[in-house]
């Protein structure tokens, strides 16, 4: 009787027949409907997508910035180059 009252957390109600089923049932065993909401498989499924593409966005913006960081360097490493010769040439026609 006591067993009965008690708000028991391990049910929910079913979405088909409404009678209160397990919570780690896969099928209602009242109505056999399917107890796991298509709509969170769905939901689950388009959430991976979305983080797949967000992965995909952030991973060619890094590229794109160590391109550039790259770039950079070898613009730095030509000007350095370049200044360096040009003392030598100095250098070379002071003495
Ligand atoms: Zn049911």
């Amino acid at each position: 009787m006591a067993k009965i009252l008690k708000p028991n957390n391990n049910l929910k109600p079913c979405k088909s027949c409404h009678e209160m089923i397990s919570k780690t049932a896969k099928t209602c065993p009242h109505c056999g409907d399917d107890a796991e909401s298509n709509i969170k498989i769905v939901m689950g499924i388009i959430g991976i997508i979305i983080f797949i593409i967000i992965w995909i966005i952030i991973k060619s913006m890094t590229s794109q910035f160590e391109q550039d960081i790259q770039n950079n360097i070898k613009a730095y490493e030509n000007q350095a180059k370049t200044m360096q010769k040009k003392a030598k040439e100095d250098y070379k026609k002071m003495f």
